[in-house]
Order: C-alpha cells, then structure tokens, then sequence
C-alpha cells in the first residue's frame, strides 16, 4: 500500500464504522433485512409515531385529533424542545401517549463524535424521564441515519432503535392530506410502522398541517384493513411472528444481491439459436 493511502486507512475505517450502518437507511432493505429495526410488529396492528415536537404551534393540534379518533401515538420529541416546552411534553404523556428520543437537536452525523452522540442522547432520554416520570425506550436518529456512534449509544442507554417502514414525505413544501395519506398508503401493511411529523421545525413552514389533514382518513383506512393503531409500546416489535421468517430471509438475500452482484456479460446476438 502507498505511504499516503497506509496513512488513510484507519480514517476511511472510522468512517466505515460511522456511516455503514446508515444503510439500514434504506427502506426495503430495512424492512426485509432488519424487519425490527423498521418497526415491523404484530400483523394486526399499526404503528404511529409522530417526529419532531413537542412544538406549541403544532402538537396541540395532534393531540385533539387523536383524541378525537381514539388513538394512542409514539411521540419522538427533540430534548431542547423537551425541557423548552415540559408542560405541553408532560401533556403528551397525561394523554395517554408515549414518548421516545429523537436526540437533543436535529442535526446531521457528517463526522463520527462518539462520546457527543451519547452524552446528547442521554440528555434527552434524561429530560424525557425527569418530565413524564418514566423511562422512554425507544430511539429514532434525526433523518433515520443510524451511525455506528449513535446506534451504541442507544444501546448503552437501554434505547431500542427504531425506524419506520412508511413516511408521508410531510415534511416538503408541496405535501396536502392527500399526498400524505397516498404516500403512506404506498408501502403500509399490517404490522407497519407510520413516521408523521407533529412540528415544521426541521422542515418546511406549515407543513404539519398536512399531516394532521391525513390522520383521520389515514385510521380509518387502517381499521378499515382490520390493523387497530397504537403506539409502537402495545406494536410488539420484533417480538411477534411477522409473517414467513424463512421467505423474508431470503427475501433479503436476493435483494442485497442484486444491489451487489455485477451484471452478467450479455451474450452476443448470434449466440441465441
Ligand atoms: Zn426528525
């Protein structure tokens, strides 16, 4: 090896170890490969887990709408917003929802920071517990981008890392009810895991209000299927039959392949008789 490529090895290692895990990111090789992590429970039940908030402007508007449908949710809050906004926080867990980490800020992981990644994760799971007076147990990174620090760090705190394996892209700009509601619908099963956003924070300005427009046609499409929806506590995660462990396995096993595989040569034309 060249001096200078000896020399970066153990930097493009870290960064391996950083950002590798990041490719459960992908959501079909999520739900096929790591059925828990994408929050993949039991087959008659949905679980709707709200990002982002607690957020004033929004939240309240979410929780009278679930009230309202009879719906218990998973809130992922953000700990500055936690302990900004601890009365509308602890409201969440009064009302009979529970509430998860999403991390103390929205940021990105570009560079691996370790020891940053725990001490803000146990910050927030911290304020989380010091509020409602219980102990979350779930951890959704901002963006779903699970680095390696930030996986064994929510390990370390007892945090169950958890996905999704159906969004409504409520976060851009041009998201309505409708858009929302279609967009979920696209890869929602029974058993799923539903990602909205209670706040417009880390996204674009107003665009909550899509997400609270698709929530009543969004339950009433799950009972409809026969899927009760709840928070990802009553979801039983990785811990119920999901269906046909020996397919999905092998599901997964031709799926990666083909993202790895190098293509067979073609054969010539003339080859074909
Ligand atoms: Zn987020």
């Amino acid at each position: 090896m060249p001096p200078v490529a000896a020399a970066l090895a153990p930097a493009a290692a870290v960064a391996a170890a950083h950002i590798a895990p990041a490719a459960t990111w992908l959501p079909r090789l999520r739900a096929l490969c790591f059925p828990r992590l994408a929050g993949l429970g039991r087959p008659d039940h949905v679980a709707l887990t709200f990002d982002d908030g607690p957020d004033p402007r929004s939240t309240p508007y979410f929780l009278d709408a679930l009230d309202r449908l009879g719906v218990r949710a998973t809130f992922f809050v953000l700990g500055e917003h936690a302990a900004r906004f601890p009365e509308l926080t602890g409201d969440i867990a009064r009302r009979g929802h529970e509430l998860a980490v999403h991390g103390w800020t929205h940021s990105r992981p570009w560079l691996p920071a370790p020891a940053r990644d725990l001490a803000e994760i146990a910050r927030a799971a911290r304020a989380v517990r010091d509020i409602t007076g219980r102990r979350p147990l779930w951890y959704r990174p901002p963006y779903g981008i699970l680095t390696g620090g930030r996986w064994a760090a929510g390990r370390r705190l007892g945090l169950r890392p958890v996905l999704w394996t159906a969004w409504g892209r409520d976060w851009t700009a041009d998201a309505t009810p409708a858009t929302v509601r279609a967009t979920v619908s696209v890869d929602l099963r029974g058993g799923g895991t539903i990602l909205l956003h209670d706040s417009d924070r880390a996204s674009a300005p107003g665009c909550w209000r899509a997400a609270l427009g698709a929530l009543p046609a969004l339950v009433v499409g799950c009972r409809d299927a026969g899927w009760e929806v709840g928070t990802l506590a009553d979801h039983a995660v990785g811990g119920h039959d999901t269906g046909h462990p020996e397919g999905a396995r092998a599901d997964c096993a031709r799926h990666t392949a083909r993202r790895t595989a190098p293509r067979a040569p073609r054969r010539p034309a003339a080859g074909r008789h």
